[in-house]
């Protein structure tokens, strides 16, 4: 399988008070293969969001590489401009993404210009214009502004405006989670089939279980910065190896009651990233606890199953 993107050991510390820092992202290795729907799930303050913009490097990481291709993009100064093309961004608020001054065709268009895509203002519209209706809107809305459109209207825009740069890897940073549940399911099964149409590469970034479940092919489990378990999504979500993720599983409504597991209800609130727990950082709320090696000794991500990786004492 050919990878896309590669990340290796990668840091993102931001500087905090009595010079400590905020472990946003405390050494995560991970790889994405061509045409992969993967799954970067969550808590908030996981980190699965600075690791989403950490892959397109619109956040710098304090350490570690990242790949692009073959290609190490961490080593470049400037991220190339037709990588940075190829590379692109759906945010997860379409009604603070889109500027409420311009115009739907400028919004849609302008890096078209940026990149020198099209000689004339006639031809980017035109292309504006395929690219619209590809998200299923029309050309009467070229001239609008974006509060004028619904917030679904306004998420189809913004994925026009990552697609028609041609990226090959697409970052969906919580695309339906400002969207009514209705709009929620249109959106994915656009998504979809946008993929397969143009043979995309999508990161999901999501804190719904049951969206990753549905939507993605592969999952990484997050959790303080660190990915706890990762695998095919099938295969995660029928046997959870970790303990953090039993405990997120358990809590997901099912409607058969012979799938209805006991709850695992997590105790504390997740600890601060300035201070996290030094050896499992689940350490602090796991049940299933071994004692002294949680505490002291990091586990690493291991190969339990095939391709079903996890990191967590019980296993080694
Ligand atoms: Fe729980 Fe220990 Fe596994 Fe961490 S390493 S999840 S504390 S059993």
């Amino acid at each position: 399988m050919n990878k896309i993107i590669q990340l290796k050991d990668v840091k993102k510390y931001y500087p905090w008070k009595n010079k400590k820092f905020v472990k946003a992202v405390d050494g995560t290795s991970i790889s994405v293969n061509k045409g992969d729907i993967f799954g970067l799930v969550g808590e908030s303050g996981s980190g699965k969001t600075t690791l989403g913009r950490i892959m397109l490097r619109l956040i710098e990481p304090t350490s570690g590489s990242v790949f692009f291709e073959d290609r190490e993009i961490t080593k470049d100064k400037k991220i190339n401009k037709s990588i940075r093309k190829k590379m692109q961004i759906v945010f997860q608020d379409p009604y603070a993404s889109l500027h409420p001054r311009r115009k739907i065709k400028d919004i849609i268009g302008s890096g078209l210009k940026t990149h020198n895509m099209v000689k004339s203002e006639h031809e980017m519209i035109e292309k504006v214009e395929n690219f619209l209706n590809l998200v299923g809107m029309g050309r009467e809305h070229l001239y609008r502004y974006s509060y004028e459109l619904s917030g679904g209207q306004r998420q189809r825009v913004a994925i026009a405006r990552a697609l028609i740069l041609n990226p090959e890897f697409v970052v969906l940073d919580e695309p339906t989670s400002s969207l009514d549940v209705s709009v929620q399911a249109e959106i994915l099964n656009l998504l979809m089939e946008l993929k397969k149409k143009l043979n995309l590469t999508y990161i999901f970034i999501t804190h719904d279980l049951i969206l990753a479940r549905i939507f993605t092919e592969k999952i990484a489990i997050m959790y303080l910065g660190k990915i706890m378990e990762y695998g095919e999504t099938m295969s995660v979500f029928n046997k959870p190896l970790h303990p953090y993720t039993e405990a997120l599983f358990s809590i997901i409504p099912r409607i058969d009651a012979k799938d209805r597991s006991k709850k695992i209800i997590l105790s504390g609130e997740i600890p601060s990233p300035v201070d996290p727990p030094t050896g499992c950082r689940f350490h602090t709320r796991c049940v299933r606890k071994l004692g002294a090696i949680c505490e002291n000794s990091t586990p690493v991500l291991k190969e339990i199953e095939d391709n079903h990786f996890v990191a967590c004492h019980l296993y080694t």
